[in-house]
């Protein structure tokens, strides 16, 4: 067949553009991606400020600058339909046209809560490195937020890794700084006011007073925190054992991350 395939962009191709790599890709939802690698050159604009990025579940990020990022539109329905999905997937008898039909659904069903999370995250991690010098973030490669349930948790551990691989090329792009705190950093339990470090802050506490009588919002506490621990880090080279990503400058890809959108789907 010859005809012209039925294409969406995801972006316009910028002008003249000549891609130097063309990756085709399937995902299990049945879809065909294909990825233009191209040159092109970014013209990194001053930025002085820093920011600090707590991950979280209730909202997706939150900053130091104490703003909240909620979770795309319809990301909730679309959740619930995915786990009636799955749930069909499983009472299908295994091996049969059914479950594969149920499967194939469910796969589509959580290939659109990607899609949509991850145009979220580009605009999100394009917006924060464009408008700032330096960008801290905690190492979150293991982390225990059992509560929420196994399949938000899943979507959200996915977007969080997604969003850590945008900041880390995106800086390298603009000439900015990416730093990771490590893991092990009480962000939460520390007053940021004080430096008191709390022994107990379960997860349904949002709001905590200190005893030096600050009162905290749990999630731009912790933003404030991971902020100071990554400037502290930036200044002296060590401190709350980090890893370190240097950022370049210069040339830069127009390549995107992988196609990946089921590469975290949860059990079917
Ligand atoms: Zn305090």
């Amino acid at each position: 067949m010859r005809e012209p395939l039925d294409v969406v962009w995801s972006r316009p191709l910028p002008e003249g553009a000549q891609p130097s790599t063309v990756t085709v890709s399937q995902d299990a939802a049945g879809r065909w991606f294909v990825s233009l690698l191209c040159d092109d050159a970014v013209t990194p604009a001053p930025a002085t400020t820093a920011v600090g990025i707590d991950a979280g579940i209730t909202s997706l990020v939150t900053l130091s600058t104490g703003e909240k990022i909620t979770n795309p539109r319809h990301e909730r329905r679309d959740r619930a339909r995915l786990a009636k999905a799955q749930r069909e997937v499983s009472r299908k008898e295994k091996g049969s046209a059914n479950r594969a039909r149920a499967r194939l659904k469910a796969a589509k069903v959580y290939a659109r809560i990607t899609d949509r999370r991850r145009d979220h995250l580009h605009k999100l991690t394009t917006r924060l490195v464009r408008e700032n010098q330096t960008v801290v973030i905690e190492d979150l490669t293991v982390r225990n937020m059992v509560k929420n349930g196994r399949l938000a948790r899943a979507i959200s551990d996915a977007a969080w890794r997604d969003m850590r691989t945008m900041l880390e090329y995106k800086c390298a792009w603009y000439g900015r700084e990416l730093v990771i705190v490590d893991r092990w950093f009480p962000s939460s339990k520390l007053c940021g006011a004080c430096g008191t470090i709390r022994t107990k802050l379960p997860l349904n506490v949002r709001e905590w007073t200190c005893e030096c009588g600050v009162v905290h919002d749990r999630d731009v506490n912790a933003a404030k925190n991971i902020l100071a621990a990554g400037l502290a880090v930036s200044a002296c080279g060590d401190g709350v054992r980090p890893q370190r990503e240097s950022s370049r400058t210069g040339r830069s890809s127009m390549k995107q991350e992988p196609q990946r959108a089921t590469a975290g789907l949860p059990r079917l």
